[in-house]
């Protein structure tokens, strides 16, 4: 079989990279992780550079993208990126956006009614944007044939009526009422706590601290192990620094707690790492190293530019 770049597979699950956007996302290191240690992605910068920081702008590249997952016969789609058309006023790089997502997704071989289930790994601007698109002027489930797998905390924490304070302030405006409500009234939701068992290779488990609701989805199958953190991780400098913290973390002390005990659990089994944002090959194999971890390899996609 002629290898496919996009395409892993992991036991008797195929993963595809579906990509929305790569590039600058306008937030120097500083901005974007305030708490990363002084001269730590300098110390880096030899693999760092270019793929996930530009040093000349001093600008972190992100990818947004989708994971797409076949197993036991059904199509998964994991997070579901910015979305077009969306009004994000307090979002520039996200604001009313025109990409070419969708036919991305039709080159990986799926259309939207194909897509059996969507999981929102938390449901902050960029990893809900497609549950919905534009007809005419509302928002309807661009999956309609699919169910919406979301955690209760997480919807609770974001749902307007229930007036939480966020460290987004308005960063996360419209988000539920144009991506989470139409699927929610549609029918099409799943609420779950705690852990959801997808079939016999896939299970979610909460993941707290970057959000309240926050969730990973541990694969396992055949002897292949991998875990899609979402954003347990933004840059792989939080790998090698795992007490560094995003600004849009929600829990500090328990996103770096959350993150050194998954990041442990997959050096211990050898479980390959997909977040939700790195470009370069987008995923990685990690090890411990003392008190931090580190890259051990590369997963085969190709690379970003
Ligand atoms: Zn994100």
């Amino acid at each position: 079989m002629e290898h496919n770049p996009e395409q892993i597979i992991l036991g008797e699950v195929t993963v595809t990279r579906v990509t929305e956007f790569y590039g600058t996302v306008e937030l120097t290191p500083g901005e974007f992780f305030p708490d990363s240690p002084a001269g730590s992605w300098d110390e880096h910068r030899d693999w760092l550079a270019p793929d996930f920081w530009n040093p000349e702008t001093n600008e972190c590249h992100s990818a947004i993208q989708s994971w797409l997952l076949r197993s036991e016969g059904r199509t998964i789609l994991v997070d579901t990126g910015v979305g077009n058309h969306k009004d994000r006023p307090y979002a520039r790089v996200w604001n009313r956006r025109d990409t070419d997502y969708l036919d991305n997704l039709a080159a990986a071989g799926v259309r939207p009614e194909d897509v059996d289930l969507v999981v929102n790994t938390h449901l902050h601007v960029d990893h809900v944007g497609w549950n919905t698109r534009l007809d005419g002027r509302v928002w309807v489930p661009t999956f309609p044939n699919a169910t919406y797998l979301m955690t209760r905390q997480d919807f609770e924490f974001w749902d307007p009526a229930n007036e939480h304070r966020s460290v987004l302030g308005r960063g996360n405006q419209n988000v539920f009422e144009d991506s989470v409500t139409p699927v929610h009234r549609a029918g099409l939701t799943r609420l779950w706590e705690e852990s959801f068992r997808i079939d016999r290779n896939l299970r979610l488990d909460l993941a707290p601290g970057h959000t309240p609701g926050s969730s990973v989805l541990a694969l396992e199958s055949g002897g292949d192990r991998a875990l899609f953190v979402g954003d347990l991780v933004h840059t792989p400098l939080q790998i090698t620094e795992p007490g560094t913290n995003s600004c849009f973390c929600e829990d500090p002390a328990e996103s770096r707690a959350t993150r050194h005990r998954l990041l442990g659990h997959a050096a211990e089994d050898n479980a390959l790492v997909f977040p939700a944002h790195f470009g370069g090959r987008g995923a990685a194999e990690v090890e411990r190293t003392g008190s931090r971890f580190a890259i051990k390899e590369w997963a085969a996609f190709s690379r970003l530019s």
